[in-house]
Parts: C-alpha cells; structure tokens; sequence
C-alpha cells in the first residue's frame, strides 16, 4: 500500500520534478536505501499537502482511491461516475469537429479570427431550455447569457455578470437583436412568486429574482384569481415584458434602439407542449404608455 501509494504520488509529482527520469529508475529497483526512504518521506508530504496532487493520483489509479479515500465514499463516487459522463461528451465532441468544424474548415477559421454575431440572447439556466438547441443557433450566430429566470434588472441595480456581457454584445459586438427567452415551469419565477413580501434573505436565488419583483406585482394585481401555478404561467410571460422595458433603461441601448440600429425581442418556450411565442418590443408605442406597460408588435406563435 505504501510503495503504491510512493509510486502514484511521484508520477502525479513528476511534472513538478526536473529529474523524473533517475526518479523511475530508483522506483523500478527493489533496493531500499535511506537516500529512498527519505524521497518517499518528501513525496508523501507532497501528496498530502496537495489537493490536485492527490485528486490526479486517485483519477490515474482507480485502485489507490479504493484504498485512500475509505473515510470520504462520495469522494469516490464521483471519481467512478465522472469517467462515464466524460466518455459521452468526447464521442460528442469529436463527432462535432469531424461532421462540423472540419467540414466547413473555412468558416471555423473566420470565426477563430472575430465573432459577428446577429442575436444577443438571455436565456434561462434551466437545463432543459438551451437556445442553441431550441433555435438551432451555430457557433459564431449569438452571444449568449444565460441566469436564473431570464432576468434583465434594470440600470440602476448596478453591476451583474448579465448587463456585463450585455454592455459588450450592444457596444461592442453590435448586434442588431436582443431576445430575452422566458420558458414554461421555470423555477426562479416560481421562486420569485413564493417570495414574501418584503422579506430579508440570504439566499443568492432569492436576492437575484427580486429583480423581477415588478412582474410578480403586477401578475398579482391582474391574475389574482387564478390558482398559483397559472399565476406563475402569467409571471413568467410578464417578467419577459418587464426585462424588454429594463433593457430600455440602459441608455446605450435605448440609443442605438431609436437609430433603429437594434431591436428587442421576446420569446416564450413551452417545452410541455413544444411551442415557441415571439414577439417585438415596439419602442415608439411603449414610450407613449405609462412607466410599467409594454407595446409589443410582430407576434408569432409557432407550433
Ligand atoms: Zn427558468
């Protein structure tokens, strides 16, 4: 046990040896002098001390985790699991460079050069709703944000990682269409309409969808009669409307909307019955309604 765990800690240690070469002789030998034993000491310790060190050891060795991680089993579930899930995707990841990247070789190395994307798109995290696979957009064809619920909170909240990579798409990618995509049975609306009022939490969901906490009003206001689930239904198309009118508030892209350099877009995803809403934010007729109402045009439904 010792000796194995010696030889796997220094192979996982020879990159960080410059003399791994005169290291594997000694291993190869069944001598033991005091000059080893101290080596095996300086490695052990080294083992033990490092914690990539000792993840590499144990993925290079399936038999030494059996034997160093006893005291930690979900430590070595997931060793045995990741395996599994990492052979699916590099038989994915392969059949997209044959049948794609190296099929249009030409147009691959135009996008290793620049991006030029059409579409910026705000997306759910929700695993079950990736734009990509939904509407078929092809590497170089949208940046792409995805948070919990879809949200865009107005200017004024300040700084997120969504109004970050917003500010670089619009000002300097220079799309020409935002589409924020809402979708059905999603969590963090559900989790923005459970929310008590006023409520202070620590939690980073609860903190993050009370950006959408004007859509949740509004749902109550208007669809009060409806049972909680239908509410949720009406919130998640309402929060879409909101997030199109805080897009608004950003002032670079108010000013490139009214150039007509840019539109604002929703979209709806029902994966219950796969259908697909679309629609525009009409800047000229929103700015005519009050603060909290949206004029949309274009609507499609696609079914
Ligand atoms: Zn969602």
């Amino acid at each position: 046990m010792a000796q194995a765990l010696f030889q796997s800690s220094f192979l996982a240690c020879s990159d960080l040896s410059s003399n791994s070469s005169k290291g594997s002789d000694i291993f190869g030998s069944q001598l033991r002098s005091p000059e080893i034993e101290l080596s095996q000491l300086r490695f052990l310790s080294c083992y033990k001390r490092n914690p990539t060190l000792r993840l590499k050891a144990l993925m290079e060795s399936p038999g030494l985790a059996q034997d160093t991680v006893d005291d930690k089993p979900k430590v070595t579930r997931m060793i045995k699991e990741v395996p599994d899930h990492f052979k699916e995707l590099k038989h994915r990841f392969l059949s997209f460079k044959k049948d794609k990247y190296l099929s249009n070789l030409e147009h691959y190395n135009g996008l290793a050069e620049a991006q030029v994307p059409k579409f910026m798109v705000i997306a759910c995290a929700d695993s079950r709703v990736c734009p990509s696979s939904i509407l078929g957009f092809q590497p170089g064809e949208a940046f792409v944000v995805r948070n919990v619920a879809n949200l865009v909170p107005p200017h004024e909240n300040g700084p997120t990682e969504t109004n970050a990579a917003l500010e670089f798409a619009v000002n300097s990618l220079e799309v020409e269409n935002v589409l924020v995509v809402g979708h059905s049975c999603c969590g963090g609306i559900k989790a923005l309409m459970s929310l008590e009022d006023e409520a202070i939490s620590s939690s980073f969901i609860k903190n993050w969808v009370i950006a959408g906490k004007p859509a949740r009003l509004q749902t109550k206001a208007v669809a009060s009669d409806l049972n909680f689930d239908q509410q949720c239904r009406h919130c998640e198309k309402e929060s879409i409307n909101r997030s199109l009118m805080n897009l608004l508030t950003y002032p670079w892209i108010e000013e490139r909307v009214i150039r007509g350099k840019l539109s604002i877009h929703g979209g709806y995803y029902d994966f219950t019955d796969c259908t697909f809403e679309k629609w525009t934010l009409d800047y000229k007729g929103s700015t005519m309604l009050s603060e909290s109402s949206c004029s949309i045009k274009n609507r499609e439904f696609w079914a």
